[in-house]
């Protein structure tokens, strides 16, 4: 297990900045997230971790070792990709003993390195296939099996679920994080999919033009979003603004409680579950969408602005009704 530290990292191609002084430290064991939109430096990131790009500034770190200038083939990294890249003139065997065999590890010994990564994965009957035959749940634990079969100090998932319908992700989100947990390797999960990062991740890095927004775990970037970006691209949330007036953000048709606020304006990112029935202040449901356990909807206050909500019940659009706001699950962005 290895500690990994990016120290300002700054990557630029010509014109475009990729990754922007991120600094980031990973604990030995530890499986952070990193999320954001298209385009935010996510693979850049896990490129520089792996040694395929050379910061243009900043350095990086394995357990206190610079390894900033040291090739890929030298970091004893492992990778597992979107797209798993099996090669298809092998077994599934060979395809995990791959990397054991290029590493020059005996025939027996290559076996075992093969076999017990495929059986942990519970694929160890699919030893002899070709990868072409499998579906795309048995191709990517393919993937994953010969990324550990080289007993990688350092993991790095780059979307590994992309393709897989949505039963299969949730499984394997599940077995995927137990691994993980049972390996104790230092590992990096790059997903664009906040919900899937949320669940295998006890730490999120968000990134936005190659910049750190935020690093915290899933309840707090949920909870306590540091800034707008986050706050919006972290689930669903309404942003209310307006001036401060004694305790609350006068937010047009809403009072937002904000007791502790000094500035002269503010922000509150408001979660959906935070409104309630009540009477405080009307709204006409705009939009409602039934999943299950609760109804996800929309509605326009008397000032136009719209809100999302998350309740029990909700009537069907045209509808108006009367609602609060639970003080407690009121947000204040820093300014
Ligand atoms: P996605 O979710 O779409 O995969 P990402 O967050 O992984 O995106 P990166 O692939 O890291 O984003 O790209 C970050 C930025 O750097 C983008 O603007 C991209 O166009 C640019 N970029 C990445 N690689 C190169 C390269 N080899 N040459 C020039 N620009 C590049």
């Amino acid at each position: 297990m290895t500690h990994v530290t990016l120290n300002s990292v700054r990557k630029q191609y010509d014109q475009t900045t990729a990754v922007d002084g991120l600094s980031l430290d990973i604990a030995e064991g530890e499986t952070p997230g990193v999320v954001g939109p298209s385009g935010c430096g996510k693979t850049t990131t896990l490129r520089t971790v792996a040694g395929f790009e050379t910061p243009t500034e900043g350095t990086l770190a394995f357990g206190g070792r610079d390894v900033t200038h040291v090739p890929p083939e030298q970091r004893n990294v492992g990778l597992v990709f979107q797209s798993y890249a099996l090669f298809d003139n092998m077994t599934v065997r060979q395809n995990v003993a791959f990397g054991p065999r290029m590493a020059g590890v005996g025939k027996a010994k290559r076996r075992e390195r093969a076999d017990d990564p495929l059986d942990m994965l519970g694929i160890g009957e699919l030893g002899d296939r070709d990868p072409t035959t499998l579906s795309g749940g048995q191709q990517q634990r393919v993937g994953l099996a010969r990324a550990l079969a080289i007993e990688p100090e350092i993991l790095l998932l780059d979307e590994p679920m992309t393709g897989l319908d949505a039963k299969l992700k949730r499984r394997l989100r599940r077995e995927i994080s137990a691994l993980l947990d049972d390996l104790d390797v230092t590992a990096l999960y790059v997903t664009h999919d906040q919900a899937e990062a949320m669940e295998m991740c006890d730490r999120i890095a968000v990134l936005s033009d190659g910049k750190l927004e935020q690093v915290a775990t899933p309840t707090e970037l949920y909870e306590a979003p540091a800034n707008e970006f986050v706050a919006d691209f972290i689930g669903t949330s309404t942003l209310l603004s307006g001036p401060v007036r004694g305790d609350y953000i006068d937010a047009g048709a809403i009072r937002v409680p904000a007791p502790t606020v000094t500035d002269a304006t503010a922000t509150a990112a408001v979660r959906p579950a935070a409104f309630t029935y009540g009477d405080d202040f009307e709204a006409t449901v705009t939009e409602r969408t039934y999943l299950g356990d609760s109804v996800r909807g929309r509605a326009t206050l008397a000032d136009g602005q719209s809100i999302e909500l998350r309740l029990d019940e909700l009537p069907e659009p045209g509808t108006t009704v009367s609602l609060s706001l639970d003080e407690s699950r009121v947000h204040v962005l820093d300014s």
